[in-house]
């Protein structure tokens, strides 16, 4: 028999906010763990924002999306439901459903960005000392230096050769190939690096790469190390060590995305941020077959070091795919490019700090995002008094909460800590500088830019489906 509820319970329920917990939520969890393994599998493919643009177009390829170099080039239309993908440089990537209304009326966009922090290698890099092989590097993004050491490392990138030839360079991934390690002082000989602060510890210069250690050789050769080094990377991909000017070659931690918990609840992985808003992104335009304004989903680079130059979100990239849209659907005029930018509603698709229990004294618990309660709106980020935010407008994030709550989506408020504690940003602000409405919008994060860092599976299928549920519209 079920109790009556007094009219006090009942006022309560009607007028309380209780955010939950999003696991209560889901009825099938094999769902949910499906879909995750398959996340894995993208975030262990992924490891590079070249690597992660080249996984965006085999599912483009495979969803039977077209490239709109070939429809512009074919002169074919673009109808509703046609899908397109763009590549800009192998470094940033959009798709789109075309709607039933044209583009020029405005698209409801779901942006992330697919480089993370890392270390690269400097262009002059390979040295010798102390019978090792070692590299300089340059580490890319907000990194905390000291969790990079001793951990073993990957390397993936390009070369251009001297001839102009492309190498693919990747080692590492496999268990049978070998991994690249950064050091630190043992404890014992550590007294003066222990007096100093977490961040000057171990600094950028210190982030050397070590890379080799048998000699090549005879008396008369220099560097014999450093030699052989060389000879390996000549054998296995034919370049020599001036190639290294032209290369873009990034260390990232090795190995794959692994279940966290024994409730296997949790994922740990490199470059969550931003590839976990990515995956939920693409998978979400994937089912979206015939929506009333175009569909898109906009994938760049260099969102970790302020999103500047001609792959990142400041560049034109997205108007130009918009005015290439507009250009097959109608006479083209500039204005039109505005107008529908201008009634663009977009979610920035980021990851945002999740409440951490061992120190919750950086969050205000009210207004953080906790571990598994869904996917998280936030309205504002910056840092000292929201200073570069992009402050969300208040009408903006009602309909986006609309569509949440009628889509049964598991939601919460999320802000980047206390107020005065630190800050930072994201792509929100570079779209709606052009007059669309932009809200931050994605998966709490715990050990946010660490070499692995966490995240529930819940909170990311929540993700997909509020990413699905705002574009399909
Ligand atoms: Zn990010």
């Amino acid at each position: 028999m079920s109790e009556e509820k007094s009219e006090f319970k009942v006022f309560e329920e009607k007028v309380k906010k209780e955010f939950k917990n999003a696991w209560e939520n889901i009825e099938d969890k094999d769902i949910v763990f499906s879909f995750a393994d398959e996340y894995k599998t993208f975030l262990d493919n992924s490891k590079t924002e070249r690597l992660c643009a080249n996984e965006i177009i085999k599912y483009a390829k495979e969803n039977n999306y077209s490239n709109l170099e070939d429809i512009i080039k074919e002169g074919k239309s673009l109808l509703p439901g046609t899908k397109v993908y763009v590549a800009n440089k192998g470094k940033s990537v959009i798709m789109a459903v075309i709607g039933k209304e044209n583009v020029s009326k405005g698209l409801n966009i779901v942006g992330s960005h697919i480089d993370s922090p890392r270390i690269d290698l400097k262009p002059n890099p390979l040295y010798e000392d102390s019978n090792l092989a070692l590299m300089k590097t340059h580490y890319y993004g907000g990194i905390r230096k000291y969790q990079w050491a001793t951990i073993p490392l990957s390397m993936h990138g390009v070369i251009i050769t001297k001839d102009n030839k492309t190498v693919n360079v990747s080692f590492g991934e496999d268990e049978s190939e070998p991994v690249f390690y950064i050091s630190d002082l043992l404890p014992h000989l550590a007294k003066d690096q222990a007096k100093k602060t977490l961040a000057e510890g171990i600094t950028g210069e210190d982030l050397n790469l070590i890379v080799g250690s048998i000699p090549y050789g005879d008396k008369d050769t220099k560097e014999k190390i450093k030699l052989n080094v060389l000879r390996i990377f000549n054998e296995k991909y034919g370049i020599i060590e001036e190639d290294f000017l032209s290369a873009e070659i990034e260390i990232v931690p090795a190995g794959k995305a692994r279940d966290v918990g024994i409730d296997r609840g949790l994922i740990l992985g490199y470059g969550h941020d931003d590839r976990i808003c990515t995956f939920s992104a693409l998978k979400g335009l994937l089912e979206i077959a015939n929506p009333v304004k175009t569909a898109m989903t906009v994938f760049v680079d260099k969102e970790e070091v302020g999103s500047q130059g001609n792959t990142g979100a400041q560049s034109k990239f997205v108007e130009s795919v918009i005015s290439e849209l507009i250009n097959l659907q109608e006479d083209f005029n500039q204005l039109k490019v505005r107008r529908a930018i201008a009634n663009t509603q977009v979610l920035s698709a980021d990851v945002g700090a999740g409440l951490d229990p061992t120190y919750p004294e950086v969050s205000e618990k009210r207004n953080s995002a906790i571990i598994g309660n869904g996917v998280q709106l936030v309205k504002y980020t910056g840092s000292r008094g929201k200073g570069g935010c992009n402050d969300a407008n208040a009408e903006f994030v009602g309909e986006v909460r609309k569509i949440f709550n009628d889509n049964n989506i598991t939601w919460q408020i999320g802000e980047l800590g206390k107020v005065d504690q630190g800050g930072g940003g994201t792509i929100a602000y570079i779209l709606a500088n052009d007059g669309a409405e932009v809200v931050d919008c994605g998966v709490p994060v715990l050990g946010m830019h660490s070499p692995y860092e966490l995240i529930s599976k819940a909170d990311l299928f929540m993700t997909y489906k509020a990413y699905k549920a705002f574009m399909n519209r």
